[in-house]
């Protein structure tokens, strides 16, 4: 194992998606104008060079036709979100028809769990795990409520075993196995947010179907950085942000999985909008609501264009690229990272996140051992003064991402020699 800056250099100059870095707009230091080492594009992608035309377009649109952008122009707005369904489908696994850009992750996990979460009998918990993220723990809460159910009976947490950081698959299985009978429903992160554990989203699926459960994917971490194969697993809902890994601009658009068994059943009972209503004769303006089959038929409005344009600009990237030759340079690139940490930091930063590339994706989540919260935090912004962007999770965890489309080795070695400085200030 080399240690070395010029091995850093040298993976670089062998990298075959290198050029990709200058199609994106990295953060810079506001005092020396040089690009930041960003590692954060689990939290905030980088913006794609492209977004800013593609926002253009819709402004010029806008201006020069007015409504009638709606229907005329490069990219009509009435069919606007259906440009950005073939990549987004791609990325999950899914067929067109199975995904949706619309709304955000947390309105789009309500909008699942009220067809998706039907508690009847004695069949009526929600499975999730402990350390879920807050928004989706407040929305199944919620919705536990709105049902006029109990919270510590009808919610029942998975977590990993004591002094374990990390979820076991053959636990979860056994979770579902011996309280199949009373899940309603399952839902899981496809990675997790705090470890980066990549679950096995598969086997999952297929022992919650198998106990008679409903079974739906959180993909916030997930998408873009992993692959994943919804419609094969036969999750029957999953939801994402696309501003993470997907670089759709703060805020962007989320996106949701309804599977195509469900496409047409009119029985489900739905949170419903205009949008939703068969297109075919949405402007009839009748009263009867009328879903458009698959995923489509959960839209409420009519969509925020501006704010999907960057999500479109980003998707053109993911699908020129491909998805199997980013997970590829992924996996180098956090392979290298772990390395270089595990050479240059034993026994000063330990490695939460998987060490099987199989079950992670880019981002590794490094624990600094044996510090107080307030020396851990100083290393973290002794990091920032280094132009170093990961991000801080208390009480004593940096979490960071090296992303395969704009991120390069010399980042990893950076940020692993900048830790190594600051441990040893
Ligand atoms: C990022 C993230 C969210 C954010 O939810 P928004 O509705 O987009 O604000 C929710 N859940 C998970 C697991 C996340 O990682």
């Amino acid at each position: 194992m080399r240690l070395d800056r010029e091995h850093a250099h040298a993976l670089d100059a062998g990298d075959a998606l290198a050029a990709w870095h200058d199609r994106f707009i990295l953060p810079r230091d506001l005092a020396s104008g040089r690009e930041l080492v960003y590692l954060c594009g689990h939290s905030l992608g980088a913006q794609p060079v492209l977004a800013s035309e593609y926002v253009e377009d819709v402004m010029r649109d806008w201006r020069s036709l007015g409504v009638e952008g709606h229907f005329t122009g490069r990219h009509p707005w009435l069919t606007y979100h259906e440009r950005l369904a073939p990549a987004l489908a791609t990325l999950v696994g899914a067929e067109p028809a199975e995904v949706i850009a619309m709304n955000t992750l947390t309105a789009n996990l309500h909008l699942m769990l009220v067809s998706f979460y039907r508690p009847a009998g004695a069949r009526r918990a929600i499975l999730m795990e402990r350390s879920a993220f807050p928004s989706d723990r407040h929305a199944v809460e919620s919705q536990v409520r709105f049902h006029g159910l109990d919270r510590a009976r009808d919610l029942i947490e998975i977590a990993p075993r004591d002094g374990e950081d990390l979820l076991r698959t053959e636990d979860i299985v056994a979770t579902i196995e011996r309280e199949g009978a009373r899940i309603a429903t399952i839902l899981l992160p496809g990675v997790q947010y705090l470890t980066g554990q990549l679950l096995d989203i598969g086997a999952i699926t297929a022992a919650g179907r198998k106990a008679g459960c409903v079974v739906g994917w959180d993909l916030a971490h997930a998408i873009g950085n992993v692959p994943v194969a919804l419609h094969d697993a036969g999750a029957d809902f999953a939801v994402w942000c696309n501003y993470k890994y997907l670089n759709g601009g703060p805020g962007a658009v989320g996106g949701a999985f309804v599977h195509a068994r469900h496409a047409t059943d009119t029985a489900l009972p739905r949170f419903a909008g205009w949008w939703g209503h068969d297109k075919a004769t949405r402007f009839l303006m009748a009263p009867e609501f009328k879903p458009t089959p698959g995923a489509e038929g959960w839209q409420l409005s009519n969509p925020p264009i501006l704010a999907m344009a960057p999500l479109a600009a980003s998707l053109e990237h993911f699908a020129a690229a491909g998805l199997p030759a980013l997970r590829q340079k992924s996996v180098a690139l956090t392979g290298y990272f772990e390395r270089l940490v595990q050479a240059r930091l034993a026994g000063r930063v330990e490695i939460i996140t998987p060490s099987d590339p199989q079950a992670r994706g880019a981002a590794l989540s490094l624990r600094l051992v044996g510090l107080t919260r307030d020396r851990a935090r100083a290393v973290f912004d002794g990091l920032r003064r280094r132009s170093i962007l990961p991000d801080w999770r208390e009480p004593d965890v940096i979490r960071a991402a090296p992303v395969p489309f704009y991120n390069r080795f010399d980042d990893v070695w950076r940020c692993v020699d900048a830790l190594h400085a600051e441990l040893a200030a």
